[in-house]
């Protein structure tokens, strides 16, 4: 058996440099729980940014992927599986979508979208053809590939990368004037975070979506919300969209999709912005596999029937006023929704970071999103006893 050292060490000689994970060597997971390779165990906070809501290695999902498994696992979309059209049944029904373009990340997913909504822009909406432009948000997090983080505005995200893919504007996020001002003849879409996870856990104005929503229909624009990590229970709802009682467009879905196991994303429109796919104009070699739609079908199953998403409402809630009633000179605030949670530090804090390493000691795994805010995130199973134990670990590690 290696030591953690010895783990690390490999992964320092042999891997890509691009993470910098907390030095915590993880071995097994279950529910909210995971241990490291010395047998140390810590609560999850972060659940795989939003992958595994339903919490590690769920019992069910992992008989579903077992049993699928030695059955068949792909067979291209040249065949049909027996899996892929009760995929997208059930997940229309639990999302109230007409069509799904199923894919493997939740970059995939956005892409999709880019080229879905252009097409539409093109074919429907008739704008001149390499005319159309998409809207998107500062400081926005849709994912990593060169098209994507060409419109990013996180220089370290684009530096280097280029050059880039044209057709994008930036307005500022949750302003529903910025984006009134921004459109022109040839925007073909707006695509947005209901809450930007990577920024900071940015909580946009009440009823912002609502806005989005009238304007995008007044303006005929196709309106595209990233639900990659706010979608599938974590704020305390299926989508967070249901928050402004409002339907995107087009609404992109993956992580916990798969409860973790297995890539699975998806984009979720109406027939009338991806009903502009011919055959043929769009692929991918995995996406809708059936493997990866019997995992995803089962864990959209126990989100459900495991009431995972009222109890993130309720422990989202409880979480948030615990949090704010502690009193510690570098909290500058608490935001979020659910169990979508920011913590921000005051810069005099020094930095997110030396608390995660704090908290990590007292067995809580979370991380620093940017410099200041810390991210808590737990898997959406989790009890009032857990996060009172996890409340006893942070307090002191905010006001020492
Ligand atoms: C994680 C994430 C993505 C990218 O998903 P990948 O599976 O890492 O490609 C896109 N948008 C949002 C909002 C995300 O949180």
């Amino acid at each position: 058996m290696h030591t953690a050292q010895e783990l690390v060490q490999l992964e320092h000689r042999y891997g890509a440099t691009n993470y910098k994970p907390l030095d915590v060597v993880i071995n097994r997971g279950e529910g909210i729980w995971v241990w490291d390779v010395d047998g140390k165990q810590y609560i999850d906070f972060l659940s795989a940014y939003s992958a595994v809501n339903q919490g590690h290695c769920h019992p069910r999902i992992a008989a579903a992927m077992k049993e699928q498994i030695d059955k068949l696992t792909l067979t291209s979309r040249a065949f049909r599986n027996d899996q892929l059209g009760l995929f997208y049944q059930e997940l229309c029904e639990l999302t109230n979508s007409t069509m799904v373009l199923p894919m493997n990340s939740g970059a995939e997913a956005v892409e999709s979208a880019i080229k879905a909504a252009r097409k539409w822009g093109y074919y429907e909406k008739g704008v001149p053809e390499g005319l159309a432009e998409i809207i998107v948000c500062k400081n926005n997090f849709h994912g990593r590939t060169v098209t994507i983080v060409g419109f990013s505005t996180e220089a370290q995200y684009r530096d280097g990368f280029g050059p880039f893919t044209p057709g994008f504007r930036i307005i500022p996020f949750g302003d529903p004037q910025a984006l009134e001002a921004a459109i022109t003849p040839n925007t073909v879409a707006f695509l947005v975070e209901p809450i930007q996870g990577e920024a900071g856990i940015i909580v946009p104005p009440e009823g912002y979506l609502r806005e989005v929503r009238r304007i995008c229909t007044e303006q005929n624009i196709a309106m595209i919300t990233d639900e990659i990590q706010t979608g599938l229970g974590r704020t305390g709802k299926m989508l967070a969209e249901e928050h402004d009682g409002v339907e995107a467009d087009l609404t992109l879905i993956g992580k916990a999709l798969s409860g973790g196991f297995y890539p699975v994303s998806a984009v979720l429109s109406n027939k009338e912005v991806l009903g502009t796919f011919q055959p043929g104009d769009h692929g991918s070699t995995f996406g809708g596999n059936p493997l990866g739609a019997a995992v995803a079908r089962v864990a959209l199953k126990v989100l459900v029937e495991e009431g995972m998403i009222e109890n993130a409402a309720k422990m989202g809630n409880y979480l948030m006023s615990s949090l704010g009633e502690i009193d510690s000179p570098y909290i500058k605030e608490v935001r979020g929704k659910g169990l979508l949670i920011g913590l921000e530090l005051h810069p005099e804090a020094g930095g997110a970071r030396r608390f995660c390493e704090a908290l990590q000691q007292r067995g809580l795994l979370c991380k620093e999103t940017h410099d200041h805010v810390i991210r808590f995130a737990p898997p959406l199973v989790i009890q009032k006893d857990a996060i009172d134990w996890a409340l006893e670990q942070i307090e002191p590690v905010l006001t020492n």
